[in-house]
């Protein structure tokens, strides 16, 4: 064994968790793909300006965690790893001029970020989201649509008690109002908040909202409502986003002090979480309205509404539950032989096989016969091809225990095949 481990808070995933990762990414692609989103791949990396700007030069996220690149010397921009995937994506829209295509431009990833956050469960410093964007639509409609999509994919993979916890973090009109109230509201605890809740106080106070510290979660319970001071435009925002998902069926909770750790959101903003779970730590997904994101980033005035939900969280939730899928059964057909002249008419009959359709795989080696086929039994396989001597081919049906005469290729190639079908359901 060499000396070296994968870094900290960076995981091999194997199986059983890989197939279940893969099964969930698969639901997530075909999720969004059915419903007209066109798919996007995104570099894994951005300028690190891109993420300073967009996520705002004070969060967590760009003061922690972002993974900064060391600078090589014949590039002029710093770059980082992607924290989050909707800077990216608006960067894209931007630079390809997408604005130009009907609008709304639906867009769905898959990718996996970085951040350098501290490791536990649920919580890795590289993980995957399934991302979908709605940019270029300012009507609650398309917010309907976006939650709407993430809840059935949830549902889709098992997890049918999905909610929505629901809330609308206002706009340039309303939230400065809000802030006011929301202020006041702490400042009567103001001496007893932690330092950086007390910076909050002075900086953002919405961010005291999602404090973790004891005093500013206690008095958070009391805190001003976001919904009682919206403007006008956006009370009846969330007005029809409420109306609109009570016909779809997605169960909405109200979420009164939800805000969402990035700075750009606007209007509605939610978490997917399962009952009983809590908060951004307990949270497979989120997502929200980004209206003054794509100006912030030097595009015109455009809004956009998203989600991003965790892979990894939904994988675990689907483990705890035991609903995660069943890793991939080895092949049904094994091709066996021991001549060291037969192995390529090994490989070849295998991948015969599996162009029609028939998982399999050639026994490669020259161990003796009863080896290859004690190998072929411990995985499970259901028939064994075994190449003899003279280039004609025995099959063997192994929960039959039976083996025919030998024949020629075509003719058992066809009958492994058909066995294969009829008991593996291949
Ligand atoms: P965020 O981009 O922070 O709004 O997170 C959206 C979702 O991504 C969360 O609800 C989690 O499911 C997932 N997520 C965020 N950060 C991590 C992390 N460090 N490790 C694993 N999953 C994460």
């Amino acid at each position: 064994m060499s000396g070296f481990q994968s870094p900290r808070g960076l995981r091999d995933i194997r199986e059983p968790d890989a197939s279940a990762f893969a099964w969930a990414e698969e639901h997530a692609w075909s999720a969004a793909l059915a419903a007209g989103y066109a798919r996007i791949q995104l570099p894994v990396a951005e300028d690190s300006a891109l993420f300073e700007r967009a996520i705002g030069g004070t969060s967590d996220v760009v003061t922690k965690e972002l993974y900064r690149l060391a600078v090589r010397s014949e590039e002029s921009t710093p770059l980082a790893l992607r924290p989050e995937v909707t800077a990216g994506v608006v960067r894209a829209y931007l630079q390809h001029g997408m604005r130009s295509e009907p609008q709304p431009v639906r867009l769905v990833t898959v990718a996996e970020l970085f951040r350098h956050d501290r490791p536990q469960k649920g919580r890795y410093r590289q993980f995957t989201q399934f991302d979908i964007e709605a940019i270029g639509d300012a009507g609650s409609g398309i917010d309907i649509e976006v939650i709407e999509l993430g809840t059935a994919y949830l549902r889709s993979v098992g997890l049918r008690d999905i909610e929505v916890h629901l809330n609308s973090v206002g706009c340039p009109t309303c939230r400065p109002g809000y802030l006011v109230v929301l202020a006041k509201h702490f400042a009567a605890v103001a001496d007893r908040l932690s330092p950086v809740d007390q910076a909050r106080l002075e900086e953002n106070p919405l961010r005291l909202l999602d404090s973790k510290d004891e005093v500013a979660v206690a008095h958070a319970k009391g805190a001003p409502r976001f919904v009682e001071h919206l403007c006008a435009d956006c009370a009846e925002h969330d007005r029809a986003v409420r109306e609109g998902l009570s016909i779809t069926g997605v169960t909405v909770v109200d979420a009164p002090h939800l805000v969402r750790g990035l700075d750009y959101y606007t209007k509605t903003a939610w978490e997917f979480l399962l009952p009983g779970e809590q908060g951004q730590q307990g949270a497979l997904g989120g997502g929200g309205r980004y209206d003054g994101l794509v100006e912030l980033l030097g595009g015109p005035a455009t809004p956009g509404v998203g989600f991003a939900i965790g892979i990894d969280r939904v994988v675990l939730a689907l483990q705890e539950r035991g609903l995660a899928p069943a890793p991939q059964r080895p092949p049904a057909v094994v091709v066996c032989g021991i001549e060291p002249g037969s192995v390529g008419m090994r490989i070849a009959i295998a991948s015969e096989l599996r162009a029609a359709g028939v998982s399999a795989r050639a026994d490669v080696s020259t161990r003796k016969i009863g080896k290859q086929l004690e190998s072929a039994v411990r995985d499970t396989a259901i028939a064994v091809i075994i190449v003899e001597p003279d280039g004609s081919l025995s099959l063997r049906d192994l929960a039959a225990g039976s083996q025919a005469e030998p024949g020629a290729r075509a003719m058992v190639v066809s009958a492994a095949a058909q066995l294969a079908r009829t008991q593996g359901g291949q």
